[in-house]
């Protein structure tokens, strides 16, 4: 298999790092992802990752509890660190080498997020996990992977999680939905998709940069990703 991206932003679902589990993190997940991480950056891919933390802690779970939205989300950012740990961890296992930075600047725990410096990370074949989302409240950690897909100048956005694509519904609840292997940036907005927030997609959209969906519970769904494969959908203009 030939490598068609070579340097990508993978976006991994919080709430997919949990497996069966009801809260927190799987390990046998999180050790399968970690070796799928392993075999494209053997074939020379650079990776840049932006975990969520749907299996933590969300923001908008918090606010409509009554929790101030700006804790609420400040609350969710940390737990993007914690699952970013993690991950660097058991990337580390497998012996491949990682820098985690932070948009929240917490020196003692990781690298702050400074853009220049994490190109070069990935130059030198080093992993860089982008922790704490964009650093504000009111985003996602999708809108972050985009933004920081734009700022490494990744070929391609890989939102890796639990579903195999996009489809017209939601596929868990009607037998009927149908799947997407190709849609535009325009589907996605004006049919309401349910990929990632609109920001996410406005900002993908005005940089012309591709996003695949894929399921990353699926062996080789990744490295297929890479290499130009089609394992789910692709959103383009
Ligand atoms: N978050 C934020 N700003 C960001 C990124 C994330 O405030 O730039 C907070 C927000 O509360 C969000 C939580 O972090 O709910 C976890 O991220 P997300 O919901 O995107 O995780 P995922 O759905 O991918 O598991």
């Amino acid at each position: 298999m030939q490598v068609q991206y070579q340097r990508i932003l993978l976006k991994l679902s919080g709430e997919a790092l949990m497996g069966d589990d009801a809260y927190g993190i799987n390990t046998d997940v999180l050790d399968f992802v970690a070796g799928e991480i392993k075999g494209i950056v053997q074939m020379g891919v650079q990776p840049g990752i932006v975990i969520g933390a749907g299996n933590i802690f969300r923001g908008v779970a918090g606010a409509s509890k009554g929790m101030d939205r700006t804790t609420a989300d400040n609350m969710g950012m940390l737990a993007t660190v914690m699952n970013s740990l993690a991950m660097q961890d058991a990337l580390e296992r497998e012996g491949v080498i990682t820098r985690v930075m932070s948009a929240i600047p917490m020196q003692s725990v990781c690298e702050p997020y400074i853009r220049r410096r994490a190109t070069r990370h990935l130059e030198k074949g080093r992993v860089v996990i982008f922790a704490a989302g964009t650093g504000n409240p009111y985003f996602t950690t999708d809108s972050a992977g985009v933004l920081r897909a734009l700022e490494i100048d990744a070929n391609v956005i890989i939102k890796a999680t639990k579903v195999d694509g996009v489809y017209d519904k939601d596929p868990v609840i009607y037998d009927d939905a149908v799947k997407y292997e190709k849609l535009t940036f325009d589907d996605v907005l004006r049919q309401g998709l349910r990929v990632m927030d609109a920001a996410g997609i406005a900002l993908a959209k005005e940089d012309d940069k591709p996003i695949m969906v894929l399921n990353m519970a699926v062996a080789d769904n990744i490295k297929k990703a890479v290499c130009g494969e089609s394992v789910g959908s692709l959103i383009t203009s």
